[in-house]
């Protein structure tokens, strides 16, 4: 008798979830990159008990069409890649087709949205991989995902969940460095009611990181720039004295995207290079734009490592616009020339 079979999906999604719902903020992640990906200019989140009773994201953007709602939560279903040939120029931030199914393993989801200028919208409520709703419901145009008892069907993993304060601290980083990644997206952070984060959308890259690390630190920092045939480089940096004890003051965005990036890291420190005290590090926002070819988003399934294909020059290209730009900070003006 045979003895392998071909597992159902609930149960292939439950071991997916596994992967990418590893906890709150990874929600919180996978909802806001959808409403990022869906060219939304505000996006609302509200959290209750750090995550683990209620993650509601509410966005403006194109919204799901009535007919697609269901799908939209099967395995492999996604409107961002439809050949292989798509997987070497990613533009969006999500193309896996895996978050929705996972998180509706795992969690009792509602999702409301409505395309074209709204109106008319569709409803569905999805609990633990299971239909039970499927209906037309007015809604401006946009989507609403709520997701609540995450974990309520995976004792497992529940338990290791940290304190509401550790798991509302995974999400605030995650929602700031995002915003940071997006200033021309309006984004609110409310946690039991109170508001963490409120940023305007107004494209300035500075207002936003003001509404962060507060209006001094954000006067103090130089501005970083970068042009080159492939890289574009756009960004502030702290100056050397403004140091931390960690690198978690460092936001790397690529195309949108936020990474982690050991390289990219390493060339930033190597620039600051002694200027730096010993175990400091600086607190910084660099914003890199290429061409989708040149980097290798499918790496992981959080999709925050990438592969780059030149390495090596862009760490050289990174290097000598932080050196240029501590450069000129260092740099004392002589006395006027002669008219
Ligand atoms: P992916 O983002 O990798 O495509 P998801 O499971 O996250 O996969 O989402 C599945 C699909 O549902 C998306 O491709 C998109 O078409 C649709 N979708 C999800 N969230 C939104 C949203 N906030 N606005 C518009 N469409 C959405
Ligand atoms: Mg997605």
């Amino acid at each position: 008798m045979s003895k392998i079979r071909i597992l159902d999906e609930q149960l292939a999604n439950q071991i997916a979830a596994g992967e990418v719902v590893e906890r709150p903020s990874s929600v919180v992640k996978e909802l806001v990159e959808n409403a990022v990906d869906a060219g939304s200019t505000t996006i609302d989140i509200v959290i209750e008990e750090g995550g683990l009773s209620l993650i509601r994201v509410t966005d403006n953007g194109s919204g799901i069409e009535g007919d697609d709602i269901e799908t939209a939560f099967f395995r492999h279903a996604t409107s961002k890649i439809s050949s292989s040939k798509d997987l070497f120029r990613i533009a969006s931030l999500g193309f896996r087709g895996e978050a929705l199914p996972s998180i509706a393993a795992v969690a009792k989801v509602e999702c409301v949205s409505a395309p074209d200028g709204g109106g008319l919208g569709r409803r569905l409520v999805i609990e633990g991989g299971t239909i039970t709703a499927n209906e037309e419901t007015s809604s401006p145009q946009g989507t609403d995902i709520s997701v609540r008892e995450l974990f309520y069907n995976t004792p497992a993993r529940l338990k290791y969940m940290k304190t509401i304060q550790t798991e509302l601290g995974h999400i605030a980083d995650y929602v700031n460095r995002l915003a940071l990644a997006h200033p021309g997206i309006a984004f609110t952070v409310r946690h039991n009611g109170n508001m963490l984060l409120r940023t305007l959308g107004s494209g300035d890259r500075l207002q936003t990181f003001a509404a962060i690390y507060g209006s001094a630190t954000a006067k103090a920092m130089l501005p970083v720039e970068g042009e080159h045939p492939d890289y574009e480089l756009r960004g502030v940096i702290s100056k050397p004295e403004q140091t931390r004890s960690n690198r978690n003051g460092i936001t790397i965005v690529v195309n949108g995207r936020y990474i982690k990036s050991f390289v990219l890291n390493q060339a930033m420190l190597q620039a600051y290079h002694t200027l730096l005290p010993i175990n400091r590090f600086p607190l910084a926002v660099l914003e890199l734009g290429m061409h989708p070819s040149l980097l290798d988003v499918n790496v992981h399934p959080a999709k925050m490592e990438v592969r780059f294909s030149k390495e090596a020059e862009l760490r050289e290209f990174i290097e000598d616009a932080i050196r240029r730009a501590l450069g000129k900070q260092r740099h004392i003006p002589g006395p006027a020339a002669p008219a």
